[in-house]
C-alpha cells in the first residue's frame, strides 16, 4: 500500500542497492546488512569518524597515522608463494618505506606504477623493527593526481569483504542520486535552528569536516534528526486520528463495576481512579479507545482492567485479556473470575492447553454470548475462536505481543477498543516516541501498605554469606527468589550454570530448591511456579523467565546474580516480585567486582529509589546512548539518525509539530502537506514501526 502511494520522485532512492555502481551478487548481501535493501538505506549510512591525511616524509613517518608521502618506486618483489605478499620498495630521499599487498595483487599494482614512477602514497604507517610499512595503501597516484586524495575523509561502517572506503564511495554514489525535495519544514523554524536544506544536510552527513560534524548536536545531524522525528510523529498521529474517526457505541459506567468495586478488600488508589475515569470517558465517547496503562510492577492494573470490563459486560459486549504466557493467565483469570462471577459475569480461561471437547464447549460460550470475559494466551485469536461480541480487548504486558497479534485479536470484534497495559516504565521524554499513536495513563502510586524492599549491592566473593543468611530466614518459612542471569551466547552454558545454583543450593538450605528455567515444557515450567506459589517449595532459582507479572505475596527475598549484566528496568522488576506483602523484603543484587563508575552509580540508583519512572529516566542518562539493546526492549524505534537522548527535545518538538500540522491539515493537502508526505514516504514509517503500533 505504501509502495503504491510513493512519489515518484522518491523512485531512484527506493531503488534496490544493487543498482550502485559496483554492487552485484557478492556485494549486495554484504551491503544489505550493513545499510539496508535499498539505495535510500546506503545514502542514510552515517560516517562515525574522520581521518586527517597528513603530508609527511618517511624519516618523520609515524606508526599508526594515516599519512601522504612523495615516493619513487624502487623496486617489486613477488611472492615466493601465493599465500604471501608482495612488496613495493619505494624511497623518498629521507628513508625508504615498503608498500605491501597480499592476494596478488602486485601485478596489476606493478603495471601502473612501473619502477622509476613518482607515485603519492597515503595509507596508516606501520613498523617492523627498522622497516615503515604501509599494507594495502589507501592511495597510490600519480604525483598529478593529488586532487584525488581528501585530505579529511569520512570513515563509515565496514564489515568483514566490505571495507570502509568502498562503503565511502557507495554512500557517495548513493547521495548523488538524492533529489532535491520541497521543503517540508516550516521556513520559520528552520532559519530559528540555523539548518540548512534536506539536501544540502544529507550532503553535509557525508563531507564532514571536523569532529564536530559527527556529533549528533551537529546541526545537519539535528535537522536530519527532526525530520525523521516527524516523519514519525505525523504518522502516529494519523493513525490516533484514525482509530478515533471509526465509530463504536457508546458504554456507560455502570453498577455492576460499582458493587465490584464495592465489594474488593480494598480502595481503588488515586491513580487507579483516575485511570479508570480516563478508560470510562474513552469508552463513553463513541470512538474507539486505544489506551496504555502503565503502571510500574504490582501498582494494580488488572483491577482496574477488570472494572472496565464489568462495564463492557453491562453494555451486554464482551471482553477479551491477553496475557504473554499460560502462568500470567491463568493467574489473572484466578484473580478476576471469582469477583466478576459474583456480579453474574461469567468468564472462562482459554489457553494452548484446552483441547478437546472442553475446549469446543468453552468457544460455543465465546460465540453464544453465554460467557462475557476471556482470559488466555495467543490461544484466544486463534482462527476458531468467534465472539458474540468482542467490544474490548485488553493486552497484558503489551511489549512481548507483536502488532499481528493484537490486530489479530482486535479484528475479532468490530472497532474494538483497546487498552494496553505495561508494566515496563519508560522515561516520559520518551514515552512519545513508542507511544505516540496511544493514550496513555499513568499509575504512578503504588497500593498502601507496602514495604519498601530493602535493597543492598554485595559482591558475588560473600556469596556463602549471603546463602547462609539465605538458610537462616527460610527456616523462618520466607520464601526467596533467586535469578541466575542470562549472560552466555549459549543457552546450554546458562542452563548449566543456572543448575549449579539450584544443586549448591540444595545442599546448603535443603532439598525445598526449586529450578524454573526458560527450556522447560509449559507444564513442568507451571508446575514447579505452583510449588512455589503454594510454599512447598522455599527458593526458586530461575533464569530469567520469572515472568512479568506473577504474584506470590509471600515471596520476600530476590537474589540477582551478576546484576551488573541487567537492565536497570529489568532488575526494577525483578524487584517488584518481592514486597508485595506487609512482611519486611530484601533484594541482594550480587554482583561480579571490580565494578565501572556507571555500574556503580546504576546500582545506586535503586538502592535509592523504588520509583520505576525515575530509574528509567536515571538510567536512559547513564546509558549516554550506549546499550541500544535496552531501549529496544523498551520498545525505542529503530531510528536512523534520532538519538533518544542528545535529540530529546527535538522529540518534544516533533512531537508538537505533528500535533499542529494534523489539526490544520488533517489529510496533509495543503502544499507543505504534500511536502511532508514526501517526508513520511522517505522514511517509510509506517513500515518500520511495526513493533510500536498498537493496530
Ligand atoms: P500489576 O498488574 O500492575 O503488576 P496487579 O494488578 O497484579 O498489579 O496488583 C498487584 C496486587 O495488588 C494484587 O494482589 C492486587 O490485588 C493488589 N491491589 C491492587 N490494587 C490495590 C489497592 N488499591 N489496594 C491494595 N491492594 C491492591
Ligand atoms: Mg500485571
Amino acid at each position: 500500500m505504501i509502495a503504491a502511494m510513493r512519489p515518484e520522485i522518491l523512485y531512484p532512492l527506493f531503488a534496490p542497492i544493487d543498482t550502485l555502481k559496483g554492487v552485484g551478487p557478492r556485494v549486495a548481501p554484504l551491503l544489505s546488512k550493513l545499510a539496508g535493501p535499498v539505495v535510500r538505506d546506503v545514502a542514510f549510512l552515517t560516517p562515525h569518524s574522520l581521518i586527517h591525511r597528513q603530508p609527511a616524509r618517511v624519516e618523520a613517518a609515524v606508526e599508526g597515522a594515516v599519512q601522504t608521502f612523495v615516493v619513487t618506486i624502487e623496486a617489486y618483489q613477488a611472492p615466493r608463494n601465493p599465500s604471501q605478499p608482495w612488496r613495493v620498495r619505494a624511497f623518498d630521499g629521507t628513508g625508504s618505506l615498503t608498500l605491501v599487498y597480499f592476494g596478488g595483487l602486485g601485478g596489476r599494482i606493478e603495471g601502473q606504477n612501473p619502477v622509476g614512477a613518482q607515485r603519492l602514497v597515503s595509507g596508516k604507517v606501520e613498523r617492523f623493527g627498522s622497516e615503515i610499512q604501509i599494507a594495502h595503501p589507501d592511495y597510490l597516484v600519480p604525483v598529478e593526481k593529488a586532487d584525488q586524495i581528501p585530505e579529511v575523509e569520512a570513515v563509515y561502517p565496514a564489515t568483514a569483504g566490505l571495507p570502509a572506503r568502498t562503503v565511502r564511495r557507495l554512500a557517495l554514489d548513493a547521495l548523488g542520486r538524492c533529489p532535491d525535495l520541497a521543503e517540508w519544514q516550516d521556513p520559520a523554524w528552520l532559519a530559528r535552528q540555523g539548518w540548512a536544506s534536506w539536501r544540502e544536510s544529507l550532503a553535509r552527513l557525508h563531507a564532514p569536516q571536523s569532529d564536530a560534524d559527527l556529533t549528533a548536536q551537529a546541526p545537519h545531524r539535528q535537522r536530519l534528526a527532526f525530520d525523521e522525528l516527524l516523519a514519525h510523529q505525523l504518522a502516529m498521529g494519523q493513525k490516533k486520528a484514525e482509530r478515533r474517526a471509526e465509530p463504536a457505541p457508546p458504554i456507560g459506567a455502570g453498577r455492576l463495576a460499582e458493587a465490584l468495586a464495592a465489594a474488593l478488600p480494598f480502595q481503588l488508589t488515586g491513580a487507579q481512579s483516575r485511570a479508570l475515569a480516563d478508560i470510562r470517558a474513552d469508552l463513553a465517547c463513541g470512538e474507539r479507545m486505544s489506551r496504555l496503562l502503565q503502571g510500574d510492577v504490582g501498582s494494580g492494573k488488572t483491577v482496574v482492567a477488570m472494572l472496565a470490563m464489568a462495564d463492557v459486560a453491562e453494555a451486554r459486549g464482551q471482553s477479551a485479556l491477553m496475557a504473554p504466557t499460560e502462568i500470567l493467565a491463568r493467574q489473572h483469570f484466578e484473580t478476576l473470575a471469582a469477583p466478576l462471577e459474583a456480579q453474574g459475569i461469567a468468564a472462562v480461561l482459554l489457553t494452548g492447553r484446552d483441547k478437546g471437547p472442553a475446549r469446543a464447549e468453552k468457544l460455543r460460550a465465546l460465540a453464544s454470548g453465554a460467557v462475557q470475559v476471556a482470559v488466555g494466551t495467543h490461544a484466544l485469536f486463534q482462527t476458531d475462536v468467534v465472539f458474540h461480541d468482542l467490544r474490548l480487548t485488553v493486552i497484558d504486558e503489551q511489549h512481548r505481543f507483536g502488532v499481528a497479534e493484537r490486530q489479530r485479536l482486535q479484528a475479532k470484534g468490530q472497532a474494538t477498543h483497546l487498552l494496553a497495559m505495561s508494566a515496563t516504565p519508560i522515561p516520559r521524554t520518551l514515552e512519545l516516541t513508542v507511544f505516540g499513536d496511544l493514550d496513555v495513563s499513568r499509575i504512578d502510586e503504588k497500593p498502601p501498605g507496602r514495604t519498601p524492599v530493602a535493597t543492598r549491592a554485595i559482591p558475588m566473593g560473600r556469596m556463602a554469606e549471603v546463602e547462609g543468611r539465605l538458610k537462616s530466614v527460610v527456616a523462618t518459612g520466607a520464601q526467596a527468589f533467586w535469578i541466575c542471569p542470562l549472560v552466555s551466547e549459549s543457552e546450554k552454558t546458562d542452563l548449566a550454570a543456572a543448575e549449579r545454583r539450584a544443586a549448591e543450593l540444595r545442599e546448603r538450605i535443603g532439598p525445598s530448591v526449586g529450578l524454573v528455567h526458560g527450556k522447560m515444557p509449559g507444564p513442568e515450567k507451571d508446575a514447579v511456579m505452583a510449588r512455589f506459589a503454594q510454599g512447598e517449595l522455599s527458593v526458586l532459582v530461575a533464569t530469567t523467565v520469572v515472568e512479568v507479572g506473577v504474584n506470590v505475596p509471600n515471596a520476600t527475598i530476590m537474589v540477582i546474580e551478576q546484576a551488573e549484566r541487567f537492565g536497570l528496568a529489568q532488575l526494577h522488576q525483578l524487584r517488584g516480585r518481592v514486597g508485595r506483602g506487609k512482611a519486611e523484603s530484601a533484594c541482594v543484587l550480587l554482583y561480579d567486582p571490580p565494578l565501572s563508575e556507571t555500574g556503580q552509580k546504576r546500582l545506586d540508583i535503586l538502592r535509592r529509589t523504588d520509583d520505576g519512572f525515575l530509574i528509567a529516566e536515571r538510567d536512559l542518562e547513564l546509558r549516554g546512548g550506549g546499550d541500544p539493546l535496552g531501549l529496544r526492549q523498551s520498545g525505542f524505534p529503530a531510528y536512523v539518525f534520532a538519538d533518544p537522548i542528545s535529540h530529546r527535545d527535538l522529540i518534544a518538538a516533533a512531537g508538537d509539530d505533528a500535533r499542529l500540522i494534523l489539526a490544520r491539515d488533517p489529510d496533509l493537502t495543503s502544499s507543505r502537506g504534500q511536502a511532508l508526505r514526501v517526508l513520511q514516504a522517505l522514511f517509510d514509517w509506517q513500515a518500520q514501526s511495526t513493533l510500536q503500533d498498537a493496530g
